[in-house]
């Protein structure tokens, strides 16, 4: 069986760097908050273009502390796509907000800034005819003030390809509006010269090993421009500490980076950029190999003056489930990011969306699945595969 992502390869290259970064922290000993803590921080800031970066242990405590840094709580709305990882919001009702879901656009599965506005629209005229909206936020308290109040989009990158920040921003600021950039599959992407994690108020990102930058565990950090987010984003990591760790001057949270982990990451960030760029390539050979197919296999589109970090390549086909069957018969796996959106998860029932609701989220995922990718896919497996995808539509 092919791999559907080679992390092999990739230790196999660095393995060497790897294991003397690792006995280096054994020998130290500091195995939380050591000096390799600060080290990847301070590249993992340079290299996103953004004045902060705090470590912190994985995608979803990144987001989760994002929302708490912006004191989201109850009686808060937060904007965000149906079209993605539950764990873009699931933090938003554990920080005991409502989530809003806003429909994709059906090109780039981007959270769509049209609708946003709409949604924006509809929750300040309570009048869920302009655009869907959850149960709880039609209500009105007994001033006939809304039961809740718009506070922050949370826009993810999906697939590694960066959303529309300049119209998002744009709404964002009219609204008065957060904007916290899930690039958990984004980070690397480039979004008209600026880097993923640097285009909203707090940009979050994952290191889960599958991931476009993959630690050999659970990972994950958080990006800010701003000063005093920053500090509270590094006290909220530690328990809400204040000058110390036993000084708490605020709720948080247990959710540091392992010191193991940033020295894992060390090496991986050096060649990096050089992985963005073999992705790049494994798309553009996918691509150019599927696009005769005209509208039997849809691949994806990269807007002008975006670049995308390949978390996936994932096409539209009314023939999914025939493709993924003779591919699996070949030995090449597919995976389907995401088969049911999240406003029709029964985690999210109590929010009271039906079917319909966000239709283009919903025709994707009954047609869309990902191929292998991964910066060592080689140009003769790119072959094969698409070579089998032609075979298997044109029977
Ligand atoms: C992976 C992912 C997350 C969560 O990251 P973890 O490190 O697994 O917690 C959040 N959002 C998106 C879009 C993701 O793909």
């Amino acid at each position: 069986m092919l791999p559907f992502i080679d992390l092999n390869a990739q230790f196999t290259r660095l393995e060497k760097d790897i294991r003397a970064r690792i006995d280096a922290v054994l020998a130290h000993g500091q195995y939380v908050m050591g000096p390799e803590i600060a080290e990847l921080e301070a590249q993992l800031a340079a290299f996103a273009g953004v004045r902060h970066c705090i470590g912190c242990a994985s995608g979803t405590d990144a987001l989760f502390m994002a929302l708490l840094a912006h004191g989201i709580g109850p009686g808060d709305a937060i904007f965000t796509t149906p079209f993605t990882f539950i764990a873009t919001a699931e933090v938003i009702s554990l920080c005991g907000a409502t989530p809003i879901f806003v429909d994709i656009d059906p090109k780039t599965y981007n959270i769509d800034p049209d609708k946003l506005q709409r949604a924006v629209t509809a929750l300040q005229e309570n009048d869920p005819a302009i655009y869907p909206l959850p149960r709880n936020a039609e209500h009105r308290t007994l001033h006939g003030e809304p039961a809740v109040t718009a506070k922050a989009v949370i826009t993810v990158d999906l697939f590694g390809l960066p959303c529309d920040y300049d119209r998002i921003n744009a709404i964002a600021q009219k609204e008065g509006l957060h904007v916290i950039e899930d690039a958990a599959q984004g980070f690397g992407g480039v979004y008209r010269g600026k880097r993923a994690c640097s285009c909203g108020t707090i940009g979050c990102t994952s290191f889960f090993p599958a991931k476009p930058l993959g630690c050999y565990g659970d990972g994950g950090a958080v990006f800010t421009d701003d000063n005093m987010i920053a500090d509270i984003l590094r006290s909220i990591l530690i328990h809400g500490k204040g000058e110390d760790k036993y000084e708490n001057v605020r709720i948080g949270l247990n959710a540091r980076l392992d010191t193991l982990q940033a020295a894992i990451l060390l090496p991986k960030l050096a060649v990096f950029p050089e992985e963005l760029r073999q992705r790049q390539r494994v798309a553009d050979e996918y691509t150019e190999r599927l696009s005769d197919l005209g509208s039997l296999v849809t691949p994806p589109s990269v807007p002008e003056g975006y670049e995308s970090a390949w978390a996936q390549y994932s096409v539209l086909s009314d023939r999914r489930t025939d493709i993924q069957k003779g591919l699996q018969e070949e030995g090449i796996p597919t995976a389907i990011y995401y088969p049911k959106p999240l406003h029709l998860q029964t985690a999210f029932s109590f929010l009271g969306y039906h079917k319909g609701d966000m239709p283009v989220s919903e025709a994707c995922a009954a047609r869309i699945f990902s191929l292998p990718m991964h910066p060592y896919l080689k140009t003769r497996e790119i072959d094969r595969i698409c070579a089998c995808i032609k075979k298997i539509i044109e029977k």
